[in-house]
């Protein structure tokens, strides 16, 4: 293993720009065996190139940047499945309602009868059903 480490120093390695590489790439292959189309298979190999191009890189700012500017790009998805999979959680205690001044989403307690809401960001109220 010695020589692997003296292999990898000033190297750059793996990061979860490489992790999503290597899925993708993987995703091309199933697609390529199913499809029977080539060019799947093309992308594949071209994305897992990439993906230890940049493992073996010796630009450690460069890749970083990548790095961050894909998680960037990957932060709305992101949250977007953190939110739906707390809001599944909370279905039976909580419901929620979209503010009707600024769209804003509010959370209330369920089974509290007709109540009023104001809106923490705007102080827009109105009374809904719990
Ligand atoms: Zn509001």
């Amino acid at each position: 293993m010695d020589w692997f480490r003296r292999f990898m120093a000033g190297r750059y390695g793996v990061d979860q720009l490489y992790v999503a590489l290597i899925i993708l790439s993987m995703v091309f292959l199933m697609l390529s065996s199913i499809t029977g189309w080539p060019y799947f298979s093309v992308v594949a190999l071209l994305l897992f190139a990439y993906a230890y191009f940049r493992v073996l890189s010796r630009s450690i700012y460069k890749r970083s940047q990548e790095n961050l500017m894909f998680l960037k790009l990957l932060d709305p998805a992101s949250r977007w499945s953190r939110q739906t999979v707390r809001r599944i959680k909370d279905l039976k205690k909580y419901k929620y309602f979209r503010c009707t001044g600024c769209g804003r989403s509010l959370r209330v307690p369920r089974g509290k009868g007709k109540v009023r809401i104001t809106c923490p960001i705007c102080g827009t109220a109105s009374v809904k059903k719990t």
